[in-house]
């Protein structure tokens, strides 16, 4: 682990601000669904970050972030949840689903949620370290040949304090 990251407890505190106050049904359910994968990082001492994919109604890709224990740079929740809708689908191009994840996007995430040209992507907690879905860059506002809609702040509350309580835990070991 990073030094930086158990110092920065602030990291998921500010950046874009929440969003507008009415999230839908679905939203808010599959936000649940990204949160059980975050837990599941966290029981493997991973940093708690989830993710699902979904099409028609249905999750289709569920994964968490396995940074440390697959000792790999890209195993984003985000990454990991998009190869394998990829596999679901049976393509590169992920038409008509929602990506959720817990923390907002890095900027290969971002990068990898343009190019299979996922439509729509909900996040709940801002990253003002490597945030590229708004708070240091908005890779969603800049006319790549795919512009993904963006729903920030989703369940914001329940999204930082997952992150900034397991750093809290990691930094009293
Ligand atoms: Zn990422």
């Amino acid at each position: 682990m990073e030094n930086t990251d158990l110092k920065n407890l602030e990291n998921y505190e500010s950046g874009v601000g929440a969003a507008e106050a009415s999230v839908s049904e679905d939203d808010l359910r599959f936000m649940e669904v990204a949160f059980a994968e975050a837990k599941l990082a966290e029981e493997i001492d991973e940093v708690p970050i989830g993710a699902c994919i979904v099409r028609g109604g249905e999750v289709i890709a569920r994964a968490h972030n396995t940074r440390e224990s697959s000792k790999c740079a890209t195993h984003h929740a985000e990454i990991l949840a998009i190869e394998e809708a990829c596999r679901v689908l049976g393509g590169w191009r992920l038409p008509d689903t929602t990506l959720y994840v817990t923390l907002e996007p890095c900027a290969m995430c971002a990068g990898a949620i343009i190019n299979a040209r996922i439509p729509r992507v909900v996040f709940s907690a801002n990253d003002i370290r490597f945030g590229a879905m708004g708070s240091l860059i908005d890779l969603s506002e800049i006319p790549f040949n795919h512009k993904p809609e963006v729903r920030r702040g989703v369940k914001i509350e329940e999204g930082k304090n997952l992150l900034t309580e397991y750093f809290r835990r990691k930094r009293k070991k």
